[in-house]
């Protein structure tokens, strides 16, 4: 299988290519020449199947012979040995539980695949990979955790001073070894340009092996994709076969995923875009024009994104048609009051915590079913992250029920290593060469 750049089809480059450089150098984002459509049998019985099958099967379809089947088994029992459970909060309501790997949030699964396919195809002696990441807080632990004593390969994170949480800050920066974190004076689109622009910089790019492990990465993008059926497959089993998917969103990835599932397959009835403030989507379904804006702060920070880097690859695949894409999708978006309101209701509703991102989705869920009563289709909103990650966003009955593993106690004893820079691409330019 190859992949092409959105911005060129004609630009085609091999699976390990597209992994290695994240972005074509025409600024588009890589895409599988074809999309596999998968067999009637395997998706009628995906019951039968364990998320790692059903992992291997998806990821199989899509890489078509990149990775050998053995070697690729290997790498998805490895990276995805932990689970996704839909749990069910009634009849018509199932919460997908995506936050059960290292960093405690959806991120894992494809930072968990990535650094395995990285370090897959890094041959012995080549040059060191150096993983530049931007993070608003939960990408950078997960990356930090995925990648952490991966050899011949060294993270460099960077992430907005004061805007992630205590313990998003602890997994970033209290790892060492071949892990750095960056304290960035900006917003997280700050971050996100200083990486892009060192992907365009020919000096840095002479000097370093450079990859992205945003959410960009094709080698991300994919392992995103396989919760979607392995959810489908939890209905099934009980014996519903209507789903509607609600997912938080930000830089479009997850949900872009579950699209790409869609495309391949997967019987679907709507996905529902879910976002805070930061509605350029939303906004976009609703006039038809696209418009990027500067991201604002909200308590669901994982989401602050104005301009969603994977919207292009969303667009591609409904490059056909644009009325289909608003068939398929519908968005809503809410502000931190209403967040505030959801966390509580589903509390009080469900004696269930939700982080502020899956508060989002579970209140968009809810908007959606009013909307279209006569819908009999089973609602699924995805828990992208633990709640015990955001403390500051709960009142102190709610806080008080939160479970907190124990991987997170044990972060609090650790001392933090972090340097702090500008937002400058000048500053952050003169520290990656310093090295
Ligand atoms: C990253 C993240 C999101 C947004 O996911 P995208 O793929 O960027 O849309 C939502 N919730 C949490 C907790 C996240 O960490």
């Amino acid at each position: 299988m190859n992949f092409y750049s959105t911005n060129d089809t004609s630009h085609q480059v091999e699976f390990k290519d597209a992994v290695f450089n994240s972005m074509p150098q025409d600024r588009g984002l890589y895409m599988p020449e074809q999309i596999p459509v998968l067999s009637d049998k395997f998706l009628n019985n995906l019951d039968e199947y364990t998320l790692p099958e059903i992992a291997f099967h998806v990821a199989d379809a899509l890489l078509d012979n990149a990775i050998p089947q053995d070697d690729l088994k290997a790498i998805i029992h490895d990276a995805i040995n932990f689970l996704a459970p839909a749990v069910k909060l009634d009849d018509k309501t199932f919460v997908l539980e995506l936050f059960h790997g290292p960093s405690l949030a959806f991120k894992d699964f494809g930072a968990r695949f990535m650094s395995r396919v990285m370090s897959y195809f890094l041959a012995d002696g080549e040059k060191q990979l150096d993983v530049l990441v931007a993070t608003s807080g939960d990408t950078g632990g997960a990356v930090a955790l995925g990648f952490l004593g991966v050899p011949n390969t060294r993270v460099t994170i960077l992430y907005p001073k004061g805007k992630v949480s205590e313990i998003q800050e602890q997994q970033l920066t209290t790892n060492g070894q071949n892990i750095r974190a960056l304290e960035i004076d900006g917003t997280f689109d700050d971050c996100q340009a200083l990486v892009k622009q060192a992907f365009t910089d020919k000096e840095l790019n002479e000097k370093f092996r450079l990859t992205s492990a945003n959410s960009i990465n094709i080698a991300r993008l994919i392992p995103q994709t396989f919760y979607y059926f392995n959810a489908y497959a939890q209905l099934l089993r009980q014996g519903i076969n209507q789903v509607v998917f609600s997912v938080p969103s930000g830089n479009f990835g997850n949900i872009g995923a579950g699209l790409l599932a869609w495309k391949m397959g997967l019987p679907v009835q709507k996905f529902i875009a879910a976002t805070n403030a930061n509605d350029t989507v939303p906004a976009y379904l609703k006039t038809g024009v696209y418009e990027p804006k500067a991201s604002v702060q909200t308590l669901s920070n994982a989401m602050d994104v104005g301009n969603p880097s994977n919207w292009a690859r969303i667009s591609d695949l409904f490059k056909e048609s644009a009325e289909q894409l608003k068939e398929q999708v519908v968005g809503y978006s809410y502000n931190d009051d209403e967040t505030t309101a959801a966390i509580k209701q589903v509390f009080d509703q469900y004696n269930y915590v939700v982080c502020p991102h899956t508060a989002i989705a579970w209140k968009a869920l809810k908007q959606y079913q009013q909307s279209n009563a006569d819908n009999e289709a089973t609602g699924v909103f995805l828990s992208t992250a633990h709640p015990c990650k955001f403390p500051d966003v709960f009142p102190q009955e709610i806080a008080d029920a939160i479970n907190v593993p124990e991987s997170v106690k044990a972060l609090e004893n650790k001392p933090k290593h972090a340097v702090e820079l500008g937002k400058d691409f000048e500053g952050f330019k003169a520290f990656l060469l310093a090295e």
